[in-house]
């Protein structure tokens, strides 16, 4: 007999309501700052930036909110997503535990990120907005805007983080095929990029950079909205359909997982999946172990701060209550360049600092060989970023097998890594390098924090 393998739910399952975790929060969010007067963020400061839509939802504390039908519609081109069981990953590690994995990579961009692009874009185009200006690391948020703004009819400009723009010409030329414009960041479009050009002609950029960048350009023009891919409240409501959908699949497999994973860059595919789940435990339900991973090289949820802090270097974006590294902190280069970020989700902040979840800080060099055993037995290969859950799954496996438990593990695969192929040369060659935690900047950007 065969075991089986993948949970599949028709498109009908397609969820109709995002989960809102405000409103089984134990604990209340601290609110945002306007970063120039430093009081409470109110709507109207937020107007120039977002669409009245999504200001509603960051703030919203219903637990349902409804996904708008041409929003679901275009869901339905990769939705639901499977959740497959790793059958040839278990038995080469064998392990007595159970791995599940949700796999996010069908979408347009090989990522979880059109789960909100494409909300995102639907808003601004109903309140009339013509072009969106965005930033992105790796590049897979701006192809994932640039696919939605197609969809919607939509102009976008990618700020494009300089070391990504250099290491990944394919992800650029995806967004350029959908129809966006993109510029390296820091770039001489806009002040900020060119203070720091003046200071650095040779810097790497950041997510804090770019998305300063982003943010003036929105600023300067009243055609423009900003968005962005991750962190905000909304960005992680749009992606608890990973999660929602992961519950569904998960009783059609008759278990209960015992430990979540993600990995960690802003928060966001972590949000989608581990909300729902952790709803169901605020409202009364079993308690699940739940992990966040991110990259030793931006340590925010392990060795950050939890404090008020800027969401970008030029400090033009909120100011918020997270766990951060310090605004002015540029990462090394590493490889999962969507984890290159200072802060975190202020909610994913909160659930760690109130001990509802968990976080580990992992080197590259180990996530690469755990996303090259995955590769190897289950077939995909996993973007960088997602290589850090998988990794953490291997270790909770491993560490199953020890002790004789059937776990049951249940991780999200949040994207493809087939755009980052000379990361996997590099580290085949054996060329990929660890980057010692940078102690000292850290501690010299937290300084000026917040
Ligand atoms: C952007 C990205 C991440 C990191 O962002 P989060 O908001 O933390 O989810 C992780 N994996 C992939 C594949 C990404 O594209």
């Amino acid at each position: 007999m065969v075991e089986r393998t993948r949970y599949m739910l028709d498109e009908d399952k397609i969820p109709r309501a995002w989960y809102n975790i405000s409103a089984d929060l134990p604990v209340p969010q601290a609110p945002p700052l306007h970063p120039g007067t430093h009081q409470p963020l109110t709507p109207d400061d937020l107007a120039p930036l977002f669409p009245m839509a999504l200001i509603m939802q960051e703030v919203a504390t219903e637990r349902e909110i409804e996904i708008p039908g041409p929003v679901r519609a275009a869901y339905a081109q990769y939705r639901p997503s499977p959740l497959v069981r790793a059958h040839r990953l278990e038995k080469a590690l064998d392990t007595p535990a159970h791995i599940y994995y949700k796999y996010e990579g069908l979408s347009s961009a090989g990522s979880h990120k059109p789960n909100t692009a494409i909300a995102q874009a639907f808003y601004n185009k109903q309140e009339g907005i013509k072009r969106i200006a965005t930033e992105t690391g790796a590049g897979q948020w701006g192809s994932a805007l640039a696919h939605a703004g197609a969809i919607f009819g939509l102009e976008v400009k990618v700020y494009m983080v300089r070391a990504s723009y250099d290491q990944k010409p394919y992800r650029r030329l995806m967004m350029e095929t959908y129809g966006a414009s993109v510029v390296a960041s820091p770039s001489m479009e806009t002040e900020s990029g060119r203070a720091i050009l003046a200071e650095h002609p040779d810097s790497p950029g950041s997510l804090g950079m770019a998305i300063s960048e982003a943010v003036e350009d929105t600023m300067k023009r009243d055609d423009t909205h900003y968005s962005l891919g991750s962190v905000l409240n909304h960005v992680l409501l749009h992606q608890t359909v990973i999660g929602e959908e992961s519950i569904l699949q998960m009783e059609m497999a008759g278990e209960e997982p015992d430990v979540i994973i993600a990995c960690a860059g802003g928060g966001s595919n972590f949000g989608g999946i581990a909300f729902p789940w952790l709803g169901r435990t605020f409202r009364g339900g079993r308690k699940y172990q739940i992990i966040a991973v991110e990259p030793l090289a931006a340590p925010s949820l392990t060795r950050g701060k939890y404090m008020y802090d800027y969401g970008d270097t030029a400090k033009l974006a909120p100011v918020a209550k997270m766990y951060t590294l310090g605004h002015d902190f540029v990462p090394e280069p590493i490889h999962a360049g969507g984890l290159r970020y200072h802060g975190m989700s202020p909610q994913v902040s909160l659930l760690k600092h109130h001990g509802f979840i968990e976080a580990r800080s992992v080197h590259q060099v180990p996530c690469f060989e755990a996303g090259v055993q995955f590769a190897r037995t289950e077939g995909i290969i996993p973007a960088p970023e997602s290589t850090h859950a998988i990794r953490v799954a291997v270790d909770e496996a491993l560490a199953a097998k020890k002790s004789g438990e059937k776990k049951v593990i249940l991780f999200n695969l949040s994207g493809h890594g087939l755009f980052d192929l000379t990361s996997y040369q590099r580290y085949l060659s054996g060329q990929l390098e660890d980057y010692e935690y940078p102690a000292k900047e850290v501690a010299e950007a937290l300084s000026h924090a917040g």
